[in-house]
């Protein structure tokens, strides 16, 4: 029922900039991301995988078409709360221990300080991180950075979870850690998963592909076989 997806674009196409210095960086696209989705988002280097990751997770808006959250609701009504994006690179707040980082998106959504530092510690426990919750992200590394990101987005309770190449900056078995722990927190929330990687030890951990070739979806494959 389309009423359950929990994102879908209807011919959503996003251009940058006008004139003739603008960039299509996605062509228009109809996808829908279902409940219990474990999908990668494959393609190049600029072929369009951050750009519909975006519009996914509402933090951009179409050039044409629309996305709509129909499981969810409003886009307004999309974060703090059902849905998590765990951005490309470093995203903890380097003045805050990892702890704090992992509370805070709890304490703007209303949490008392008490709640949200207790669902932080779960959370952080969760994807093996007890030891370093009290750190500063720079003391901490990249692999264990990418799974305090997770543990943040796990401890909103999310309904999707999107993540933009989360193991870009990571050694074969940091990433593969990575990965464990978002198929995990996805499967602990009952929450759709969206990875976008260009690496294929990625995306065979995840059922589905949707592959993206110069601002364009080329296929979507109900499996991933090679
Ligand atoms: P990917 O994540 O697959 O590397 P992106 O979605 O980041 O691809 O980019 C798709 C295309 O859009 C690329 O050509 C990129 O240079 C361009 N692009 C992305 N963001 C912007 C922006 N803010 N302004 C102008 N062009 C952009
Ligand atoms: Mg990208």
């Amino acid at each position: 029922m389309s009423d359950e997806l929990l994102a879908r674009c209807e011919g959503a196409a996003r251009t940058y900039g006008s004139g003739p210095t603008a960039t299509v960086a996605l062509q228009p696209t109809d996808c829908a991301v279902a409940p219990g989705a474990r999908l990668a988002l494959v393609g190049p280097s600029g072929s369009g995988k951050t750009t519909l990751l975006h519009l996914l997770a509402g933090l951009d808006e179409p050039s044409l078409g629309t996305v709509s959250w129909p499981a969810i609701g409003a886009r307004d009504a999309l974060r703090p709360g059902p849905v998590a994006v765990i951005f490309q690179g470093p995203s903890l707040l380097p003045p805050l221990t990892v702890a704090e980082n992992v509370a805070l998106p709890l304490v703007l959504a209303g949490a008392t300080d008490a709640d949200a530092h207790a669902t932080a510690l779960e959370a952080l426990s969760l994807v093996d991180l007890d030891d370093v919750a009290d750190k500063l992200p720079e003391e901490i590394s990249g692999g264990q950075a990418q799974r305090a990101a997770a543990a943040r987005a796990l401890a909103g309770r999310p309904r999707l979870i999107l993540a933009d190449e989360p193991t870009g900056q990571l050694d074969r078995v940091a990433g593969a850690g990575v990965v464990d722990v978002l198929l995990a927190a996805a499967d602990r929330a009952g929450a759709g998963l969206v990875v976008s990687t260009h690496d294929p030890t990625v995306a065979e951990r995840l059922p589905d592909v949707w592959q993206l070739h110069g601002g364009r979806l080329v296929a979507e494959e109900a499996s991933w076989s090679r």
